[in-house]
Parts: structure tokens; sequence; C-alpha cells
């Protein structure tokens, strides 16, 4: 290893020197849905809406924005409090959430849950697990009256099935 006095580092170093204001990235975004539909109100109020995107797994932001072109019609539900709906955990959950879980998916914002308003979720959900290879990112399902799907990784290459 190499030890580099102050000034070697500041001019010999250039291009792994830290610039402190030029080292934040833009996060990843989805094209169709508002930040407020994928983290809770209370995460909304705390943070800067960059840093909110940052806690969302690009992975899932790849596959919500794929769903929408999927399944154009009509409208997909995340979270609604926004527009004063009762759906307020559908994103990322934190701990003060009643229905966090260590353990789920939803903690680290690999997950939502989600309706349509023009197909059934059992449309959506039979869709996505007889044509895995158009959502190649999808690795969890949940099989309730909502979609919940999720960016872990497949095993075997398989979607895992699971049951509330
Ligand atoms: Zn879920």
């Amino acid at each position: 290893m190499q030890i580099l006095t102050k000034r070697q580092y500041n001019d010999g170093n250039k291009t792994t020197r830290p610039n402190i204001m030029g080292t934040f990235k833009h996060p990843t975004k989805s094209k169709y849905f508002k930040i407020k539909e994928l983290v809770s109100l209370e995460l909304y109020n705390l943070l800067h809406e960059d840093l909110l995107w940052k806690l969302i797994d690009s992975e899932l932001i790849e596959t919500i924005d794929k769903l929408k072109e999927v399944f154009n019609k009509g409208s997909i539900t995340i979270n609604s409090y926004a527009w004063s709906g009762d759906r307020t955990q559908s994103g990322v959950r934190t701990k003060n959430s009643k229905y966090y879980r260590e353990s789920s998916q939803h903690s680290i914002g690999k997950a939502i849950d989600c309706v349509f308003s023009a197909y059934t979720t059992e449309e959506v959900r039979d869709y996505i697990l007889d044509n895995p290879e158009e959502f190649p990112l999808i690795g969890g399902v949940e099989v309730a009256d909502w979609l919940h799907i999720d960016v872990r990784p497949r095993i075997d290459g398989k979607i895992i099935i699971f049951y509330p």
C-alpha cells in the first residue's frame, strides 16, 4: 500500500480524490409514480425527495414502470394518501409501521403492494407468473387480495410464491 502525503494525494490522485460537492448521484426515479406513492407520509415529511428515491431499489422502480406499461388501462394504486386515500403502507415500511417486519422486502425498498382499477389482482398475478421473462426482476409474488411484488433474487430462476 502506498501512503501519500496530503500534497501527493491532492495533486497526483485526482481520479480517486473525492469531490465533496460532486459525489451526489442522481437517484433513479419512476416515470409514472410519485415518491409519495412509494413511501409513508412520515418518511416523506422527514427526508428530501432525492434521498427518498434512494431508498427504493432501482430494480423495483424499473419493475413498477414496466407494470404500468404492460397493464396500461386504468390506474395502479400503491400508496394513496396523497389524494386522501387509505393506503399508506404499500411501499417502504419503517419500524413504526404496524405492518413492519424485519425480514419483509418492504423494509428494504424492494416491494410494493398495489391494486388495479381495470384488472383484477388475480389477472395480473397470473399474467406475471405465466410470463416471468417479461418481468425478469420480480423474485417474489404474494397470493393476496392485492398484488405484492418484490425484487428479491429468484430461486433456481423461479419466482417465489408465498401467502400472507
Ligand atoms: Zn407486500
